[in-house]
């Protein structure tokens, strides 16, 4: 059984702890920070055996080389990062079967954010950590890629099982669920959904992880070729890719 400790760090990022006990295997996801992971493990009494990079971005990668200099780690990184993140043990590729805390893990490249994102899907764990990819309600800007790479990322993550629990790289939800509550007023689920958002943010609890299920109804930027949604927002016979750029354009300046 694999165990998921959620690290605060920042301002709102989110690393991920994996510990399989059976195994021994520690293994971190997105050390954007050194210093919470250290003080988490020497807390444990654990090393750190592995640390995975989503994207380059410094928010995630900005704990690795102090992390890798105490530990002596080894490091997975994008294959597409080669030159963005040196030194890697594994350059994982789309598609790749990697061994993440001793956990097989499908490595899926989503590009967008950047062009090099990859997102990690566990599927005995039925998990998945989707970096700066896809958000609780919400998804990453696209600073690297074309708005079509990124909806196709999205799509592809979309296609990942309902029961599917999504880590993922910001707490972003409340200002996404703000923008839910303006786009499309009328989702019932997402009035559900809110509730317990707002429960959680009012006790700083984080909204993490969420069910891909539910975020397949209620979030506008996997939504962006359904007809419901479509006809809520007025944009019916759009293409999908026009219709992801008008809602993501919209929520940059939201
Ligand atoms: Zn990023
Ligand atoms: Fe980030």
């Amino acid at each position: 059984m694999l165990e998921i400790h959620i690290i605060k760090a920042l301002t709102d990022n989110y690393i991920y702890l994996l510990r399989n006990k059976e195994k021994n295997i520690t293994s971190v996801i997105d050390p954007g920070d050194s210093k919470p992971v250290i003080n988490f493990l020497n807390d444990k009494g654990w090393k750190l055996d592995q640390i995975i990079n989503t994207h380059h971005h410094h928010d995630h990668i900005g704990g690795n080389s102090e992390l890798l200099n105490i530990y002596k780690s080894k490091l997975i990184a994008p294959s597409y990062d080669k030159e963005r993140i040196l030194n890697a043990d594994i350059y994982a590729s789309d598609n790749e079967e990697i061994s993440i805390a001793g956990i097989n893990t499908k490595v899926i490249f989503t590009p967008g954010h950047t062009l090099g994102h990859i997102c990690l899907y566990m599927e005995e764990e039925k998990c998945l950590f989707s970096g700066d990819t896809l958000f609780y309600l919400g998804c990453g800007r696209v600073f690297e890629g074309t708005m079509k790479q990124m909806w196709q990322s999205l799509l592809k993550l979309r296609s990942l099982p309902d029961e599917t629990m999504v880590y993922c790289g910001h707490e972003y939800t409340m200002s996404n669920a703000n923008f839910c509550n303006y786009i499309d007023p009328n989702n019932k689920l997402f009035k559900k959904v809110y509730s317990k958002i707002k429960e959680n943010t009012e006790k700083s609890l984080p909204s993490i992880p969420f069910k891909l299920g539910t975020d397949k109804q209620t979030n506008p930027f996997l939504r962006a070729d359904q007809l419901e949604f479509l006809k809520s927002i007025n944009m019916e016979g759009t293409d999908p890719v026009n219709v992801f750029e008008a809602i993501r354009l919209q929520k940059n300046n939201f």
